[in-house]
């Protein structure tokens, strides 16, 4: 039978984008499709963008420094022009807190087996950088409405802080979506938009292809999951999902903007900060404004959603507060408008907090899934892992018995893939949280 298609690719944010364009390089002739207007509409629209290497395991550590080095030479990577421009990484180094509960110097064995340059500081070192900043322990974060929450500080936060020069984050994380499917296209990929996949159709033998609404059925023998905290819907019409040990759901979040204090400009001097004592993290955003996002500290209560097509993506005041007032403690001069600005949007979580790059159990349907907050940094490895797998099983490989072994492009590191499985056990080293 005539298929136009090698594969289709459900989903144009940065994961789906990127299997585009590393199966194009492969000679596949790819299709993705996206119910939204343009790519990266989706979770990725509203990412904050941040590229770090700190993750709590080692694979996850050489994933996100193989990806800094695309990122850091992102024209070489792209390899195109894009009429809209490229995407640009600020490289602003990131700083990291410990807690009572938590070493951050943990993260510093896995940088030093991998090479990555990472600095203790001390907290003089954390002052003279960031001079706004108080250097209190106000640990454990509480909420406003904690009659705990203004209590005077514990004594001073850990003394030691882990500062990573290599750190930043991405101006536009929409445009870097563009800038990959240009990629792809011009090595044949298309994309089609405003397409929302129905149905996934199978066979004995394996999947077929997909149906769209208003019935239009499109064929390929490889058929992708790459559709952020719509994984789970995806995984349920393909009929896979009871059978894998890991699962995803998605997972409400908030970030929220408000304006550089008078005495700090995060627009010429601000970094990335990770601050574990008030369970937050913040980081510049255009304007000369702090983009303020959440750890998810435990007196935050977590907002799972059933259906990822209905939730409310209006940030509430209650947690415009929470986080705003928590970095208020860290940095006294901080404005906070009375009213909130900011996004709401999803996670895909999975059950450890860590991806899943795999197969599944019908032939032919992969998943590149439970991004948990923290892949958008990976997108270029994504896709070269994705692209590995399906290669390797479409010749045959058995993936599940004998993980295929991709060696990394930018780094001396050979990634067992299948510590991505969708059939692992739990990983217990996780952190169980957005940092992966
Ligand atoms: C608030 C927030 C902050 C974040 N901050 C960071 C950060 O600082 N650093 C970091 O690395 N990561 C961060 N992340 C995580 C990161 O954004 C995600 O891991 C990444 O963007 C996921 O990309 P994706 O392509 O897998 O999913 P998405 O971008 O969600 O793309 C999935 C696409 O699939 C499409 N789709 C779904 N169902 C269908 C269907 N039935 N038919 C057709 N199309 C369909 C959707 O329309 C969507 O465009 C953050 C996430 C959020 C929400």
């Amino acid at each position: 039978m005539f298929q136009a298609y090698d594969s289709i690719i459900i989903g144009a944010g940065i994961s789906g984008a990127a299997i585009a364009y590393e199966l194009s390089k492969k000679g596949y002739k790819t299709l993705n499709l996206d119910a939204l207007a343009a790519a990266g509409q989706g979770s990725t629209g509203n990412t904050c963008a941040i590229i770090r290497t700190h993750y709590s395991t080692l694979e996850g550590t050489a994933i996100a420094y193989d990806s800094y080095f695309s990122w850091k030479e992102w024209g070489k990577y792209i390899g195109v022009d894009d009429e809209k421009g490229l995407a640009k990484f600020y490289q602003t180094g990131l700083v990291n807190f410990s807690n009572e509960d938590f070493d951050a110097t943990k993260y510093m064995e896995f940088h030093e087996e991998l090479g990555i340059p990472c600095e203790v500081w001390d907290r003089e070192k954390l002052l003279e950088r960031m001079p706004h900043f108080v250097d209190d322990s106000f640990y454990p974060p509480k909420r406003p409405e904690d009659s705990a929450f203004n209590d005077p500080a514990k004594g001073k936060i850990k003394s030691i802080v882990v500062y990573y020069p290599n750190d930043g984050y991405i101006n536009d994380p929409v445009l870097s979506v563009h800038n990959i499917q240009r990629a792809a296209e011009s090595r044949g990929a298309e994309f089609r938009f405003k397409a929302e996949v129905t149905e996934i159709r199978k066979n004995e033998s394996g999947v077929l292809g997909v149906t769209l609404t208003g019935g239009e059925k499109i064929d390929a023998p490889v058929v992708v999951n790459a559709a952020g905290p719509h994984s789970f819907v995806i995984n349920r019409m393909a009929g896979v999902e009871k059978q894998m040990k890991i699962k995803t759901r998605a997972l409400r979040h908030e970030v929220h903007f408000v304006p550089s204090p008078d005495t700090f400009s995060y627009e010429k001097k601000g970094m990335v900060v990770g601050d574990a004592d008030l369970g937050g993290y913040h980081r510049p955003e255009t304007g000369n404004l702090i983009l303020v996002g959440s750890e998810d500290p435990a007196c935050d209560k977590r907002d799972w959603i059933d259906n990822p097509d209905k939730f409310d993506r209006e940030v509430t005041n209650a947690q415009y507060q929470a986080q705003t007032y928590r970095l208020a403690k860290r940095i006294p001069d901080l404005k906070i408008p009375n009213k909130p600005t900011g996004i709401a949007d999803l996670y895909d979580v999975s059950d450890d907090w860590i991806p899943i790059y795999d197969k599944s159990d019908l032939k032919g349907f992969y998943i590149a899934i439970g991004t948990s907050g923290n892949q958008y940094k990976n997108g270029p490895v994504i896709g070269h892992i994705l692209a590995e797998i399906i290669h390797a099983c479409e010749n045959g490989h058995d993936h599940d018995n004998s993980p295929v072994q991709i060696p990394l492009r930018n780094i001396d590191f050979i990634l067992n893939s299948g510590f991505f499985s969708r059939n692992r056990e739990i990983i217990k080293g996780s952190s169980f949280s957005v940092l992966g």
